[in-house]
């Protein structure tokens, strides 16, 4: 008996972690592979393929394989061990070979594109024809058109793509590793915080250099650093150190590396039929084409610009002024920015946190949601969950109906990764007229209750739970009839309004109301504390665009460049980010050598999504700032155009139901305090 294959006979059929051991996963994955490959076979039985039989079968293929998997993986982020780290390092080989083994099927392809050519001629819903696009488009991007001697070539690229990527991950890992700024004075750690020296004295105990301290490139040791050092020439060695990363010249550098990912990149989608990489990753995206986003970026560079130099003005005024400091370099900006910001809004997170005990703070979450949606939420004990801390809640909606199941996960622990993150155990979706509704988690690193002190967290920590949150409802609206286009699966540059939208209520009186109360003496939180957060929330924007446009350009530019006329990656960076420095730039760094976003993970010509994410809640949020953050209207029109659709039709129409026309960047600007 393995209760993965079992049905699972829990209220709404949640995943039976009660009864689930590790032992139970590596048969699980196994049987489950077979049993949609049985479905796969079934399929390609039919000798008169529609889209029914082929594409809606294949959309419901592997059913029990993706709910297993799901559980496996998601457990793996909040609740893993070493026995279920290594499991993953054997399951998934054993998913990714089963998921090219359908996408390289050649008679399954056939009978896909026997439906796809005919598609005029089947009168199918948006919806439908979403998903037929969506099928036919996974199969000829992995190369399904090519003849024998093409799909080889793509095999090959693939293979070769995936080993440079990792080779340029290992470089900048070796590069943060090898390097460590020593300090055996004491007078050297002016500034910074006891808990950031206690940490560096740590760290040099376990590098064996005892009684003394050691930074290192790593965030949680740079970033502070620079920081709180009062120490200008050490600020500026780690900053050298940091910004040099894999660009010396010697066997760790990347440059070669970023050449030849280019050049294959660039191959690779030419194959395809694409002009450029950049256009074969839009192809999957809100936005239309490179020449849309580069125009994006320089209509949001010329508005942030004006404000970052005044920005870095007043800083540059500001140092010289506390230290007689003439010429405010790179290395200075973090050190500097910090005490100003302190000096101007007096924000603190101790001041704050009183007014955001954890339990409260979630019935505040709760309560955004029923005023928005009307939907309610009960703690359900009678859910098994994979963790005692983890709670379940059953979710209805206004009239009373099972809507979604929601699991809370929000303490730290030695078995979950870093950071915060929404997920989901079972997708929405509809066959014939049973509906399946979502089960969907929220997990988080707060800090945890003490048996004198309950939970309570930074404004950061505030804005995260909403942002969560904000994904969760985006899952628990979902009402679609495939899964795979319910709920969160929608473009990439498209996912993050629904999180992004929610951060916005807690700057608001009115929402900040229903929660935020002093948890000693029940005051609500002050009107200037209110205020402050959104000064404080401003400052530096102008800078902090800029930043990340000059990224986003970057990245743009790579991918849609001739490769060949990449000649010097140093010269090509420079020309590119030209327009976006603020500050005189220092010889020697660079910033693609260590770009992993785009030449290691996902984000290849897709970096300019923060930014696009960004316009979108902002422009989005505008609409319910005019009509009330509560007006029933403008929430159920979000609910209806945006959320519940998930990605059934392409989001520049979801969009422009929303909100009555294409997004614009004022309200970003405006929000963001970027006009001068
Ligand atoms: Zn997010």
């Amino acid at each position: 008996m393995n209760p993965l294959l079992e049905n699972f006979n829990t209220p709404f059929e949640t995943a039976p972690f009660h009864l689930i051991n590790n032992e139970h996963f590596l048969p699980a994955i196994q049987a489950s592979i077979e049993m949609a490959r049985e479905d796969i076979k079934t399929i390609k039985e039919n000798s008169h393929p529609d889209f029914l039989n082929t594409i809606v079968a294949l959309e419901n293929s592997g059913e029990k394989l993706s709910r297993a998997a799901s559980l496996f993986f998601n457990l793996n982020a909040a609740e893993t061990n070493e026995e279920i780290q290594r499991l993953a390092k054997e399951i998934s080989p054993l998913l990714s070979a089963h998921s090219n083994d359908v996408l390289l099927d050649e008679d399954l392809f056939k009978q896909v594109k026997e439906v796809y050519d005919r598609k005029d001629q089947l009168n199918l819903s948006t919806e439908e024809s979403t998903l037929l696009d969506k099928t036919y488009k996974s199969f000829i991007r992995n190369g399904s058109l090519l003849d024998e001697a093409g799909k080889k070539k793509l095999r090959d690229i693939d293979q070769q793509l995936s080993m440079l990527g990792l080779q340029f991950g290992e470089n900048v890992l070796k590069e943060t590793n090898n390097y460590e700024l020593i300090i055996s004075e004491e007078k050297d750690l002016a500034g910074l915080p006891e808990g950031v020296v206690e940490a560096a004295s740590q760290v040099a105990e376990e590098k064996g250099k005892k009684g003394k301290w050691v930074f290192t490139l790593a965030f949680p040791s740079y970033i502070p650093f620079m920081t709180y050092a009062s120490n200008r020439d050490l600020r500026k060695k780690l900053f050298i150190a940091y910004n040099t990363k894999a660009c010396k010249g010697d066997q760790l550098d990347n440059q070669e590396i970023i050449k030849k990912i280019l050049q294959l990149k660039n191959q690779r989608a030419k194959l395809l039929g694409y002009d450029n990489f950049a256009s074969f990753v839009l192809e999957e995206r809100m936005a239309a084409d490179g020449a849309q986003v580069l125009s994006f970026l320089n209509e949001l560079l010329e508005k942030a610009r004006p404000k970052a130099k005044a920005e870095m003005a007043e800083l540059a005024d500001f140092a010289r002024k506390k230290d007689q400091l003439d010429d405010l370099q790179k290395w200075d900006v973090s050190y500097y920015a910090e005490k100003l910001k302190m000096k101007k809004y007096q924000v603190d997170d101790e001041l704050l946190k009183p007014y955001f005990e954890l339990n409260r703070t979630i019935e505040g979450v709760f309560a955004t949601a029923k005023k928005l949606y009307g939907i309610s939420f009960k703690e359900n004990p009678q859910i098994p969950v994979y963790h005692p801390e983890v709670k379940a809640y059953e979710v209805n909606d206004e009239r009373g109906n099972h809507l979604a199941v929601l699991y809370a996960d929000f303490f730290p622990r030695p078995g979950k990764r870093n950071g915060a993150w929404m997920t989901i155990y079972r997708g929405q979706k509809r066959t014939g007229n049973k509906e399946q509704r979502p089960h969907v988690s929220i997990v988080c690193n707060f800090t945890k209750p003490t048996k004198t002190k309950p939970s309570l967290l930074t404004f950061n920590e505030v804005t995260t739970l909403f942002h969560e949150f904000g994904h969760a409802l985006h899952g628990m609206l979902a009402d679609g009839n495939f899964e795979s286009l319910s709920g969160t699966n929608v473009y990439w540059d498209f996912v993050e309004l629904p999180s992004q939208i929610f951060e916005n209520w807690c700057y608001e009186k009115e929402c900040l109301d229903l929660f935020a109360k002093h948890y000693q003496t029940g005051e609500p939180i002050p009107e200037f504390l209110i205020e402050r957060i959104k000064k404080a929330a401003n400052f530096h924007q102008g800078y902090q665009t800029v930043r990340q446009i000059s990224l986003g350009l970057l990245d743009m530019a790579y991918h849609t460049a001739d490769p060949d006329k990449i000649e010097d990656v140093f010269a090509f960076e420079k020309e590119i980010m030209k327009p976006t420095e603020l500050l005189e730039p220092v010889a020697g760094t660079m910033m693609s050598a260590s770009f992993s976003h785009i030449f290691q993970g996902g984000y290849a010509a897709g970096y300019y999504s923060y930014k696009w994410a960004e316009v979108l809640d902002a422009d989005a949020f505008e609409l319910f700032l005019e009509k009330g953050i509560f007006d029933k209207e403008t929430a159920y029109s979000f609910r209806d155009n945006i959320l519940a659709m998930g990605g059934k039709e392409h989001p520049d129409v979801l969009y422009k139901k929303f909100r009555g026309r294409s997004p614009k960047p004022d309200a970003l600007i405006k929000r963001a305090g970027l006009l001068v």
